[in-house]
């Protein structure tokens, strides 16, 4: 099982245990302190007075009791998810982000019997957990290793010999819940996904060949177990992968565990919180202009499609030297992608320009982790997901009665091993969500290009508009409206008409400058006759908007995500 690959990282393991695990606010944190950590919060739950709460076993194991994380990207929320794990415990990363009441909605609807929480957020989690029949606990600062320390190297760290303690992992069975991940909630409420020991492991792949290929020794029993996204993305010990993203989504997710049954060595930077200039002069400090590469360089990057309009954004607000700095030092990282939502063309392209890197757009859900991707060496295609990874099945559900054409078009099922259990105490909704065979329905709505890569229409209840008798992409209407140099950005959705079923609705955001200009009442910048007449050149008439709003901004959640739903609803309230 997992567990088994993280105790034999823990006890000899091919790693050194002084390498540096994760790099947070410029410290940097081994294996090895991290992992007693760990093994520390695990004795604190495993004797923690827990007076029968539900699901808890006195004085050890703790038979799949869930335990909330709370704490920004860090040493200590690893820690937190592994002394979990070492306990017998469920993890459920929590997001501090949210308003209190969706932090009691996840709390409550996982039956959290403990807050683990980082100093920083005691205030906060004590007064919520005092709401809930949850209890609360501390997770104790991880060790610093002197600042010298970088990479690989050795260290003066004098590693405490604390991991035998407890050994009650030895009775979690692979299949036994390990974590609860809620999704992002773009589509209802958030849905708490249940993955198994396994199917974590099976997101880091089958036993392959990679010790072959590196002309490693295979030393670490299933340490062998070599990575699908390391052998896809080949990762090595020379990556340091700059991690800019909440952890309580998937996007990333994977490198809590990712590191630890890494015998790769891959080094993990969190920066807690999305900053552009910091991201920029992060890259910058990892290439300085001498163009020699310092030591602790970030080499691959990713993230969500917003923050790399943002980096644009940023990018164009600098002086030109200081552009000329950024573009150089990015153009030189290792790997960069894009994942989460629809990447528009217009934002690859950009980032193509200023940077030299075509962004590898991948698409993965909170149920699969990840199962489709642009490959990093061959043909990245914009607009697309790229193929399958090797392992992972996908199918395309046709919608259409029989003998109807639906070219292609239909709904995503994927089967891979990295496939989640069920949805947390939604036993309805995980039987609707398997079709035979055990695919799993994502209620995206594909389809197949000439090249066999795959494009990505949208969300079935969401993105597909129902007008007249087409079924419209509004992703793909987005596409092409963020080409007009006046938007910044924009969401297409359907709303009730008596015609035609469903009218093409637009809401963009305008580029600043013309915001101004509407500051300044000078007329609307864009209106819908503007808009049309550029667009119909590039549209067939019946996906041409019917109606335009112009918003200062998107409603987004904490992944840049628009809830269309939720949005639909607003409007067409508002209209009636
Ligand atoms: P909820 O399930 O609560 O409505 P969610 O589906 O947004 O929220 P996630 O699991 O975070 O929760 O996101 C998965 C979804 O994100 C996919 O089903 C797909 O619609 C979308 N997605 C992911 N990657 C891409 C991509 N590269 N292009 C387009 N859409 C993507
Ligand atoms: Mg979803």
């Amino acid at each position: 099982t997992f567990m088994e690959v993280v105790k034999a990282v823990a006890r000899k393991g091919s790693l050194s245990r002084q390498t540096v695990a994760v790099r947070a606010d410029q410290k940097s944190y081994s294996y090895q302190h991290l992992i007693s950590s760990a093994w520390n919060i695990s004795h604190l739950l495993c004797n923690h007075d827990w007076k029968n709460v539900n699901g808890v076993r006195e004085n050890g194991y703790l038979g799949g009791a869930r335990i909330g994380i709370v704490a920004k990207p860090s040493a200590e929320f690893v820690a937190g998810v592994l002394g979990t794990w070492f306990s017998g415990g469920v993890a459920v990363p929590l997001a501090v982000s949210y308003p209190e009441a969706e932090l009691l909605y996840v709390m409550n609807d996982s039956d959290v019997s403990m807050i683990l929480s980082t100093d920083e957020h005691r205030e906060l989690m004590q007064n919520v957990a005092a709401k809930s029949s949850a209890q609360f606990s501390l997770i104790p600062p991880v060790p610093v290793l002197p600042p010298q320390t970088t990479g690989n190297g050795p260290s003066q760290v004098n590693a405490g010999e604390n991991l035998q303690g407890i050994d009650n992992s030895n009775k979690i069975e692979g299949e036994e819940p390990a974590l609860i991940l809620y999704t992002s909630g773009t589509t209802g409420k958030p849905k708490g996904v249940v993955h198994t020991h396994n199917s974590i492991l099976a997101q880091g792949g089958r036993r392959t060949s990679l010790a072959v290929r590196t002309g490693k020794s295979v030393s670490g029993l299933l340490l062998s177990e070599v990575q699908m996204l390391a052998n896809a993305w080949e990762y090595t010990s020379g990556d340091q992968f700059l991690h800019c993203l909440p952890l309580h989504h998937i996007h990333n997710h994977l490198f809590l565990y990712y590191i630890f049954c890494q015998y790769l060595h891959l080094l993990v930077e969190f920066m807690p919180k999305f900053s552009v200039r910091g991201i920029w002069q992060r890259w910058r400090e990892s290439y300085p202009k001498d163009g020699k590469m310092v030591e602790d360089a970030v080499t691959v990057f990713t993230g969500v499609p917003t923050m790399y309009t943002r980096l644009i954004q940023g990018y164009e607000a600098m002086d030109p030297e200081l552009q000329a700095a950024s573009a150089s030092a990015a153009s030189q990282l290792r790997l960069m992608m894009c994942g989460s939502s629809a990447l528009p063309l217009p934002v690859m392209e950009q980032w193509e320009t200023i940077t030299g890197h075509r962004l590898l757009e991948r698409y993965g859900m909170t149920e699969f982790v990840m199962a489709i991707s642009n490959p990093l060496q061959g043909l990245r295609k914009g607009g697309t997901v790229g193929k399958p990874f090797p392992g992972v099945q996908a199918m395309i559900l046709a919608e259409g009665k029989d003998g109807e054409d639906t070219s292609g078009v239909g709904e995503l099922c994927i089967k891979s091993p990295s496939l989640f259990k069920e949805y947390w105490k939604l036993p309805e909704v995980t039987k609707d969500s398997f079709i035979d065979g055990g695919f799993f329905k994502t209620g995206d709505a594909v389809r197949v290009d000439e090249d066999g890569y795959y494009v990505i229409l949208g969300r079935n209840n969401a993105d597909i508009m129902k007008v007249g008798g087409y079924k419209l992409s509004a992703l793909e209407i987005e596409a092409t409206l963020l080409e007009h140099p006046a938007i910044s950005e924009c969401c297409v959705l359907g709303l009730p008409d008596k015609d035609f079923g469903e009218a093409v609705c637009a809401i963009i955001v305008p580029e600043a400058k013309i915001k101004r200009m509407r500051e300044e009442e000078v007329k609307p910048a864009i209106s819908l006759k503007e808009l049309c007449t550029w667009a119909k050149e590039k549209l067939a008439p019946y996906k041409l908007p019917t109606r335009l709003f112009l918003w200062d901004s998107l409603p987004r959640n904490a992944m840049g995500k628009v809830n269309k739903k939720e949005l639909k609803k607003t409007l067409a309230a508002d209209e009636s």
